[in-house]
């Protein structure tokens, strides 16, 4: 592991230097047009381990917001608040092969369940159960883990993305009706994507994601501190949702590229892990096709490949 850590350490700048170009071939996503605004050339990582050493690369100082990222979290808190029985009437366990805001499968299955918690569908029918009287307070209760997570307490919001997204999503408010309509989601509809929103434009920067992910690739027990921030099973559910489905409808080809489990998000980070060693956080805003970060999908290749990390 020592070794392990210095091939690391001497690698990790020239694997960002030579990912960073390919973010040329992205884009920066921009229906959200406040996301449009994030410097698409770049292409940051931040690693951390369970002794609390770190290593950073490239723009590693850059912040922005969880987007989908946050999903795997409320996901565990509403299995924390509402066990897996209750969850897994609101959303199913399978990979969809369509984009992370498709409708198309909203009508298939079981009456109209999403697919899984990690595609806009799921994650909005997950936020209608987080615990809470008021949506302020389910989104309070968010933050609040967030922080714990990330051993974060000043992790907020970014109100401008927030405020863009709301403005414009037609999309995700057309999935909350039509959820509503199906008996899935809980409360008012509103009240529910306000919740969804909020946590998707917590702002984090890569050091955060790493922190989190580091807790997940632990079983839910920070390493550092010792505290046990996560039921073990809900860990186990969240990174097998991550392994399966965590980079959208590119999940199968990351899992035979990078073998790690990950989540991304559309303005660009990636959490991922080196389960009992490593927490990673990654930042490159260019996307690819699928919506993923494409020069932070080149590093984490390039960085699995040459450690051999895929756990399959
Ligand atoms: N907030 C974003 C949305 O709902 C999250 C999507 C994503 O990161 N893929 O569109």
């Amino acid at each position: 592991l020592e070794l392990e850590f210095e091939q690391l350490q001497q690698n990790l700048p020239g694997w960002v230097r030579a990912s960073q170009p390919c973010s040329a071939h992205g884009r920066v996503a921009a229906y959200i047009p406040e996301l449009s605004k994030a410097p698409g050339e770049a292409l940051g990582i931040h690693l951390i381990d369970a002794q609390g050493r770190t290593l950073t690369a490239g723009d590693s100082s850059l912040s922005f917001t969880m987007q989908s990222i946050s999903k795997v979290f409320t996901l565990i808190l509403a299995l924390i608040d509402n066990g897996e029985k209750k969850v897994f009437s609101k959303v199913g366990m399978e990979p969809t092969g369509d984009n992370f805001n498709s409708m198309l499968k909203l009508e298939l299955v079981r009456p109209g369940i999403p697919f899984n918690p990690l595609i806009n569908a799921g994650a909005i029918a997950v936020s209608s159960i987080i615990g809470g009287d008021s949506p302020d307070e389910k989104s309070s209760r968010v933050l609040q883990f967030f922080r714990k997570l990330a051993h974060n307490d000043s992790l907020d919001y970014d109100y401008e993305v927030y405020r863009s997204e709301s403005d414009t999503a037609n999309l995700n408010r057309s999935m909350g009706y039509l959820l509503k309509d199906n008996g899935v989601l809980e409360g008012d509809v509103d009240d529910v994507l306000d919740v969804y929103f909020k946590h998707c434009s917590i702002n984090a920067t890569c050091a955060d994601l790493s922190r989190m992910a580091l807790v997940l690739a632990f079983n839910g027990t920070d390493p550092i501190t010792g505290e046990n921030l996560i039921p073990r099973r809900y860990v186990q559910i969240a990174k097998t949702f991550m392994t399966t489905c965590g980079m959208y409808n590119a999940s199968g080809e990351f899992a035979i590229q990078v073998g790690l489990p990950a989540k991304s998000g559309v303005s660009g980070g990636i959490l991922s892990m080196v389960p009992g060693r490593y927490g990673i956080g990654v930042i490159g805003p260019a996307l690819n096709a699928k919506g993923n970060s494409i020069a932070g999908v080149q590093l984490l290749e390039t960085m699995s490949q040459q450690m051999d990390w895929s756990l399959f």
